[in-house]
């Protein structure tokens, strides 16, 4: 798992709502083991990740998706882990007259994602010369030393405070489970456990009482895993209804649902989700 930066604490979430905590918290630990599994943690560099992986120094790892197609190793994909997302963007100073990523033909791109960026833009039809930095790319093109930036954007902002304006993204990425191309027994159990986390967090049950009458409504209205289920309630006529759906949805589905006459309306999150 990495050890710092922006991936680090939704990993060690991740790793704790999946019921491994470690043996003995400790900050600024290495290594850990996990209290009741067979399963050791090493804490190392995102962008180091692939490679341990590749080598089979450990049997799988957390890393970004940026960082694994840039190392661009023999490893295998287990699981999307729906958080760390930001995509790659090439941009330019505001006041340039580029407009497109097809306009960056023959300029100077620097980038700390030199492979990445090479073939996003050859797929593209661009030949840019490739100015390799190690940080702090966003100044590159007001001290000269290139025409436009390639990197990773999330909100924008650190575009914004330095003047560059985004030509659109190149690749979305998002922390990944990965492992060798012959995963073992022990990196796909892990993948599943994991699954059933990052599935339950983007699940709610969702529970509400109605008429009956309403029932064939309420149903069109709830997305999502197959039926509700319909329970009959002891007040004649009534019905409990219970689905899972998808957590995005339900600020557009909660009204609805009252609209269409359901009472009771209850949401709770998901611990775990096994399809
Ligand atoms: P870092 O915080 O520099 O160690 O970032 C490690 C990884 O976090 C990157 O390779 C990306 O996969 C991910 N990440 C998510 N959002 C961002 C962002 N806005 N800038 C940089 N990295 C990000």
């Amino acid at each position: 798992m990495p050890v710092k930066g922006r991936l680090r604490e939704p990993s060690v979430d991740l790793l704790e709502h999946a019921g491994f905590a470690p043996d003995a918290p400790d900050e600024r630990a290495l290594a850990f083991a996990c209290a009741g599994a067979p399963l050791e943690v090493l804490l190392v560099r995102a962008a180091d990740i692939p490679e341990y992986v590749q080598d089979g120094a450990v049997d799988c790892g957390i890393t970004g998706a940026d960082l694994v197609r840039e190392r661009g190793g023999n490893v295998r994909e287990l699981l999307r882990l729906d958080y760390g997302h930001c995509t790659l963007e090439p941009a330019v100073l505001i006041e340039s007259e580029v407009a497109t990523v097809e306009e960056l033909d023959g300029l100077r791109v620097a980038t700390s994602y030199p492979r990445l960026t090479h073939e996003l833009l050859r797929d593209r039809g661009v030949a840019a010369e490739l100015v390799d930095v190690t940080g702090s790319v966003e100044v590159a093109p007001r001290l000269g030393l290139a025409d436009a930036i390639v990197d990773l954007v999330s909100s924008g902002n650190t575009l914004r405070t330095n003047g560059l304006r985004s030509l659109g993204p190149l690749f979305s990425s998002e922390a990944v489970l990965i492992g060798p191309e012959e995963p073992g027994s022990g990196a796909l159990q892990l993948a599943s456990v994991f699954r059933s986390v990052v599935d339950a967090r983007a699940s709610r049950y969702l529970m509400m009482n109605a008429p009956e009458s309403a029932l064939e409504q309420i149903c069109e209205i709830v997305p999502g895993s197959g039926s509700p289920s319909v329970i009959p309630l002891s007040e004649p006529g009534m019905v409990a209804i219970h689905a899972l759906v998808p957590a995005r949805e339900v600020w557009r589905l909660l009204p609805r649902l009252e609209a269409a006459g359901a009472s009771s309306i209850l949401l709770v999150p998901v611990e775990r989700l096994i399809t």
